[in-house]
């Protein structure tokens, strides 16, 4: 089971303004900023704007048009970032034994370079 959404999480604030982030790309749907802590040359997390903590969350509640946004915007950002010609990762980690630790859904983008077997 998915824990209740916490509105405090870090992620959250980015999304009130009460916590800069450096943003590379909003619309109506989705928020992408550089991960602070970078584990590649290019290390973007794209977030959906909704309330919800994992996939199975998203997945179940979000409405088709903000899933359709989210996915449309993890596109735009990799090609706006230049990580399509070469090749990227896309990886989310979900829950405790995924390793998550923020507790808004977010996808890592990963690129600009070759990238080793495994990342965050
Ligand atoms: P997770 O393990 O939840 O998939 O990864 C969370 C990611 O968020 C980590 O890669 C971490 O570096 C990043 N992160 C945590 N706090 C902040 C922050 O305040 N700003 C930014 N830009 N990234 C953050």
């Amino acid at each position: 089971p998915t824990a209740a959404y916490d509105p405090d999480n870090i992620f959250a604030k980015m999304l009130r303004d009460e916590i800069p982030c450096n943003k590379v790309y909003e619309d109506e749907h989705a928020l992408a900023f550089h991960d602070i802590n970078p584990q590649a040359d290019v290390h973007i997390l794209v977030i959906p704007k909704g309330e919800y903590v994992s996939w199975d969350d998203f997945s179940a509640k979000a409405s088709a048009e903000e899933i359709a946004g989210f996915v449309r915007a993890v596109g735009t950002v990799a090609r706006d970032n230049g990580l399509v010609v070469r090749g990227y990762r896309l990886l989310a980690n979900i829950g405790r034994n995924g390793g998550q630790e923020v507790a808004h859904l977010h996808v890592h983008l990963f690129g600009g370079g070759p990238l080793g077997p495994m990342l965050a």
